[in-house]
């Protein structure tokens, strides 16, 4: 749920051959600007040398005139869009990461977290590596720049081949724009076409917004290399026992918009098919009306909606502009933070029997004010579900989460969180019910958040392992 501590991931985007390319980069940016909001960065090439541009803030407030697109000219681009823990969000962390080296420039872009990249920076730190961000990102660099091999895919792949964990990446040098995916295809990352332009994409809503069909998706474990010679696809060497894929669940559940297609599936037909799941697992029979968190739980209420007969009201509407560095003011001795974002529709919901569904719950503390806010327009009872199994472990793939202690349901059975969010009833989809209406057999995704088996090892301590991205 937005604005419950769990936040967005990040979104990248390339494109090769085509006339404008930084433009169409900064497009795809903005069709991806739910995967992050903390910074936004583009770097081009001409075929000779390769600009940056990136900063703190929206896309929008990143590349705010002309001047930056003039300046980055060429026919190919990869940008990136972040969101960061606060402590990480500083303008040496945000992506693109663009270095110079033996065989050149080369940018990347990273969506994903490794869980063995502290250990790698340290080895290469007392090596005499120094490193300019805490990203794991930065340590991919360090190993591509310090390989021994002779051409640069077989360098990303020597890199590649020593991180473990999760990553959507792409890389552009002067002439060749790559993407890459770790051998479990935690994230997506999807290739498109538009005439004899390529493009990249963590969804294929940023395709959309070009005009650009979508090929396919890149596979897990695959590097693909764009350049004049055509498209060119080699195989990431694996470092263990792989057997199936580990495709993040939440990125139907929450991350990914409706609109998208991932994991070979599209978004809303799954979300929607969740909230028809939670409708047969939690009936709310007697319920007046069903009403979704906007925007995320908005097709899961609608599938709640269709399965239960229970008619779909827009009861609570969300203030799109409000940014993240919104500032409470001080001097009201009010908590402006959910009314500022939310505001219940009065006519809608007064004394009627609701339905509130939402995607997720993290901490609970949003949700408890949301029901707040929802009990000033007077309804009758509110009976929540949730599109998704209890959050009982954090993530160590790439989604920013508190730790095991501050999820609710890590420490709280059902009946508590209940009590606590003041509500008359409260159901969760059961991880079975999920796993069912899943596109693809159980085993091809994780759900460690809710179940904490991790598909690759983690450190249980609670700590992060490296900077989400
Ligand atoms: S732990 Fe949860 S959020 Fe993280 S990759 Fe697995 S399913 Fe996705």
């Amino acid at each position: 749920m937005i604005g419950e501590s769990m936040h967005d991931e990040c979104g990248v985007f390339g494109a090769y051959n085509s006339n404008d390319a930084a433009r169409m980069a900064y497009l795809g940016l903005y069709a991806l600007q739910h995967r992050g909001q903390e910074s936004a960065g583009i770097v081009a090439s001409d075929g000779a040398k390769l600009r940056m541009h990136k900063g703190m803030g929206l896309v929008r407030q990143v590349f705010d005139n002309e001047d930056i697109f003039t300046r980055l000219s060429g026919r190919a681009s990869i940008g990136h869009n972040r969101y960061s823990t606060t402590g990480s969000s500083t303008a040496n962390n945000s992506q693109p990461l663009l270095i110079n080296f033996k065989a050149g420039q080369l940018a990347s872009a990273h969506n994903g977290n490794l869980i063995n990249a502290e250990d790698l920076r340290k080895e290469m730190e007392e090596d005499g590596s120094i490193f300019v961000s805490s990203t794991d990102t930065d340590v991919i660099m360090h190993l591509i720049a310090r390989s021994k091999h002779g051409t640069i895919e077989a360098m990303i792949m020597d890199a590649l081949a020593r991180v473990r964990g999760a990553y959507s990446m792409l890389f552009l040098t002067e002439n060749a724009l790559f993407g890459a995916r770790d051998p479990r295809g935690v994230r997506p990352l999807l290739l498109g076409k538009l005439n004899d332009s390529y493009y990249l994409s963590s969804e294929s809503c940023a395709f959309d917004l070009i005009g650009a069909s979508t090929v396919r998706e890149i596979e897990a474990g695959e590097l693909v290399r764009i350049n004049g010679d055509g498209i060119h696809s080699y195989k990431i060497p694996v470092y263990d026992d792989i057997t199936h894929h580990a495709h993040c669940i939440f990125e139907f559940i929450y991350f990914s918009r409706p609109d998208s297609f991932v994991f070979g599936s599209n978004v809303d037909k799954v979300r929607r098919k969740l909230g028809r799941q939670l409708a047969r697992e939690h009936p709310a029979p007697g319920a007046d009306i069903v009403v979704g968190v906007p925007d995320s739980a908005t097709t899961a209420a609608i599938g709640f909606s269709e399965e239960s007969g229970i008619k779909y009201e827009i009861g609570l509407i969300r203030n799109h502009y409000v940014g993240r560095t919104f500032i409470n003011p001080a001097q009201s001795g009010r908590d402006f933070g959910v009314r500022i974002k939310f505001n219940p529709v009065k006519g809608v919901l007064k004394d009627k029997s609701i339905v509130l569904v939402d995607d997720s719950v993290v901490r609970g503390t949003t949700m408890k004010k949301i029901v707040r806010l929802l009990r000033t327009a007077e309804p009758k009872e509110i009976h929540l579900r949730i599109s998704s199994p209890p959050i009982t472990s954090p993530c160590f793939y790439g989604i920013d989460m508190p730790t095991k202690q501050e999820l609710i349901a890590s420490g709280q059975k059902v009946d508590e969180i209940c009590a606590y969010l003041e509500v008359e009833s409260l159901g969760y989809l059961s991880t079975e019910g999920m796993l069912n209406v899943a596109p693809q057999p159980r085993d091809h995704f994780c759900r460690a958040c809710f179940s904490g088996e991790y598909p690759m090892p983690v450190n249980l301590t609670g700590d992060k392992i490296g900077q989400s991205c």
